[in-house]
């Protein structure tokens, strides 16, 4: 099938680490390729945001990036780029041309709008283009943490909403997100669950191990913003020093640029200052951003990887942790809750609990056995469970089954934002444009 991807801010190609590149870009570039594998020809639409990318980047067999003019070409807060999307929708409507993919799949809601007004364009045309929709994020759940501090468009509190009724199938990543869906108008029938997986050759438990400096060695790994929760977890080293565990480094991977980078970086910045106020100043090292292929060897090196998110959309570094046989705390919230098996894979904290953190911190740290029975049983789990090859082989089942009930109401799947329903008047298959059922081969898996 030709599958188009459309990831506003997100490119595959970025590097990971700062601010708007975390998690959606390992999920977009992971599928992408695992739906490649699959015999899919599958086009990511990102925009351009270095005057230095060519237009379209090869990435593998059946696989393509291509780069869209849609604003200046310079990083942009993703929280700016609203006003590009119809600029990105021409950029993909023209890569289509005549052909347009069997599926489009939008990652992130501003996607969600350049992709439905894209595929809208189509079905006036009498070419039903399905639309599903990834959020990776809900605008209402920022909103109920962040408050004021959210700095994302307000549209939003609008717009989001018509995305996930306008289109024709969401995929939501955990269960909590499916409650979201509900809250905010829609329909949980067109709702399917498929998680993030992870790179399982990648990250493995058998390899090396970085050096440590000190006895015991936590980790937490992500973009360097507040809602991760870094704060708590140096918050804990203080409570921990007073449980007797003096000797315990914390790694935190993640900000602006490398190590050397992040005396701009403002997060990197209050977080070294929270720790020198709280003593534990010579305990906390800030590394910055780390490339992927060292991210395993890192992970292996601690004692338990802490995850304390506000909230958490889903959360791909636990997943990490534990294909590299590594325990996790986690808060329990959003994708932690379905990921991290609380006392079998890992150990389950509240949100926002310091206190909690350093007591689940020092009872692995108090037992070596508890440590391998967390980790083992949460390397089974992800290899059972979070390979991509099978995320794809879900996802794919879900274009499928959007295309199915497409064709079996005889209808154009993209109502529209403007709420006007374009189907054209016909009648499945056999009024289907000419040309349609060739587009559509390969779409019978
Ligand atoms: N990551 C990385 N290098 C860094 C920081 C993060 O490779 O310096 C990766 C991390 O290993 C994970 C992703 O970025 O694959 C973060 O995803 P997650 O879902 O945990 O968080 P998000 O960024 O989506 O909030």
């Amino acid at each position: 099938m030709k599958i188009a991807m459309v990831s506003e801010h997100a490119s595959p190609l970025a590097a990971l680490g700062g601010v708007d590149a975390g998690g959606q870009n390992v999920h977009v570039a992971a599928l992408s390729i695992a739906l490649a594998e699959r015999g899919h020809r599958v086009t990511v639409y990102t925009r351009r945001d270095n005057p230095d990318l060519a237009h379209r980047v090869h990435v593998r067999q059946g696989l393509d990036v291509v780069h869209l003019d849609a604003g200046p070409a310079d990083h942009l807060p993703k929280d700016g780029l609203l006003p590009f999307m119809g600029a990105l929708a021409d950029g993909i409507v023209e890569d289509w041309g005549n052909y347009p993919p069997g599926v489009v799949h939008a990652h992130f809601w501003m996607s969600g709008v350049a992709a439905l007004d894209a595929a809208r364009r189509y079905s006036g045309g009498g070419y039903p283009v399905p639309v599903v929709q990834t959020f990776h994020a809900l605008g209402t759940v920022k909103r109920r943490h962040q408050g004021v501090q959210d700095t994302s468009p307000v549209e939003r509190q609008w717009l989001e909403a018509s995305v996930g009724r306008a289109v024709d199938r969401v995929i939501a990543t955990c269960s909590d997100e499916l409650f979201e869906l509900k809250a905010m108008g829609v329909s949980g029938s067109k709702v399917s669950i498929a998680p993030c997986g992870v790179d399982l050759d990648l990250f493995r438990a058998e390899g090396p191990a970085d050096e440590r400096t000190r006895r015991h060695r936590i980790v937490s790994v992500g973009r360097l913003v507040p809602r991760k929760g870094v704060d708590l977890v140096i918050r804990s080293l203080p409570l921990l020093r007073a449980a007797g565990f003096d000797d315990v480094e914390l790694i935190v991977v993640g900000g602006a640029g490398a190590s050397d980078a992040l005396d701009s970086d403002l997060e990197a910045r209050r977080l070294l200052a929270l720790a020198a106020e709280l003593g534990v100043a010579d305990r906390v090292s800030l590394r910055g951003q780390v490339p992927r292929e060292n991210m395993p060897a890192l992970l292996r090196s601690a004692d338990a990887i802490v995850c304390a998110p506000w909230y958490e959309p889903f959360g791909i570094v636990p997943l990490e942790a534990m294909a590299c046989g590594v325990p996790v705390v986690a808060a329990a919230v959003g994708g932690l809750i379905d990921t991290v098996v609380d006392r079998s894979t890992g150990l389950h904290v509240p949100p926002m609990d310091p206190d909690a953190i350093a007591a689940a911190v020092g009872e692995l740290l108090r037992d070596p056995q508890l440590r391998i029975r967390l980790g083992r049983a949460g390397q089974l789990r992800v290899r059972s469970r979070y390979s991509w090859d099978r995320i794809a082989a879900e996802t794919e089942k879900f274009y499928q089954t959007t295309l199915n009930s497409m064709l079996a109401r005889g209808d154009s799947p993209s109502a529209g934002l403007a709420g006007e329903y374009l189907t054209p008047d016909y009648l499945p298959q056999r009024y289907l444009p000419q040309g349609y059922l060739q587009r559509m081969e390969g779409t019978a898996l």
